[in-house]
């Protein structure tokens, strides 16, 4: 395997930063997923342009033009030899001797990137099954809307998640409302049909498959509040489901104790996650 580091290409295990990373000692950086499917690139523009965001809201300055970022990732996805996989690009405030304060102007950000095959069907065998999620605490930054490398919230919640025997730890804030899970939106289907999904404010990630679920959803005639649930109403849900570049529409089954339905899928969890791609922008790799 290949990784990108700084403007050069070196094996994937000797891919390395600095110390003195701004990314290693603060988590002073953002990042991005994008899911490769069938030699295509997701919903890239969508993915840059909130890497763009992210870069902006942290003041951090842009690393290189967006033709050369895609250039990158063309590359890393070649090197890789990756037709089903996952990109991932990670930009910090750069290296400088340890200080809270911004680097000196001039200080150039770090970024690396680094692609893996992920085979076709490894998630779909997941979400055949459909998965469990238990409810944490919502303890979380006021800007989780940014997509920082600061994720020691999400990493605590999704270990606990594991050692429950489920996949996704739910955030539950002050309010009862489901925010969204440790690297996933949170979605419940109504009786009715409705789609269900919390308003993506400050409060949560902005997922760029929520965005294609809620094209999806007006593709195919289904209505969508976008509003916050409560876990008493996620738990009386006829389905449940979590979006992610990684899972995309991965079916819950299970919320802590409370058998979803049946404790399989459901129908329009399924036929969402069957036309996923339908609904969203694939740049070829030539
Ligand atoms: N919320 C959080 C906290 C995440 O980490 C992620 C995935 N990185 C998502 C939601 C889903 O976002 P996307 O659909 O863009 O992958």
């Amino acid at each position: 395997r290949v990784a990108y580091v700084n403007g050069q290409y070196v094996p994937h295990s000797q891919a390395a930063v600095h110390v003195e990373d701004r990314g290693y000692q603060f988590s002073d950086g953002v990042y991005e997923v994008c899911e490769v499917w069938r030699e295509q690139i997701v919903d890239m523009t969508a993915h840059l342009d909130r890497l763009d965001r992210s870069l902006s809201e942290l003041q951090i300055a842009s690393p290189m033009s967006r033709a050369a970022l895609v250039q990158v990732m063309k590359e890393v996805i070649s090197l890789n030899r990756v037709k089903n996989g996952l990109i991932y690009m990670q930009v910090s405030r750069g290296v400088a001797p340890r200080d809270h304060y911004f680097p000196p102007a001039g200080t150039l950000p770090s970024v690396v990137m680094t692609a893996k095959s992920v085979p076709a069907g490894k998630m779909d065998k997941v979400a055949a099954q459909g998965v469990g999620v238990i409810t944490v605490e919502e303890n979380r930054w006021d800007r989780v809307d940014i997509k920082t490398v600061g994720l020691l919230p999400n990493v605590l919640a999704k270990q606990k998640a594991k050692e429950a025997g489920a996949r996704e730890a739910w955030f539950v804030d002050k309010n009862g409302l489901v925010t969204e899970g440790g690297s996933t939106n949170a979605w419940i289907i109504l009786k009715n049909s409705t789609l269900v999904t919390r308003p993506a404010t400050h409060g949560i990630l902005k997922g760029i498959t929520r965005a294609g679920v809620l094209k999806l959803a007006e593709m195919k005639g289904f209505s969508v509040e976008e509003r916050g649930f409560s876990l008493e109403e996620a738990k009386s849900a006829q389905e449940a489901f979590l979006t992610s570049a990684s899972g995309l529409v991965m079916p819950v089954v299970k919320i802590n104790e409370t058998i979803l339905g049946d404790g399989r899928p459901g129908p329009i969890v399924q036929d969402l996650r069957k036309s996923f791609h339908e609904a969203s922008e694939l740049i070829k790799l030539e």
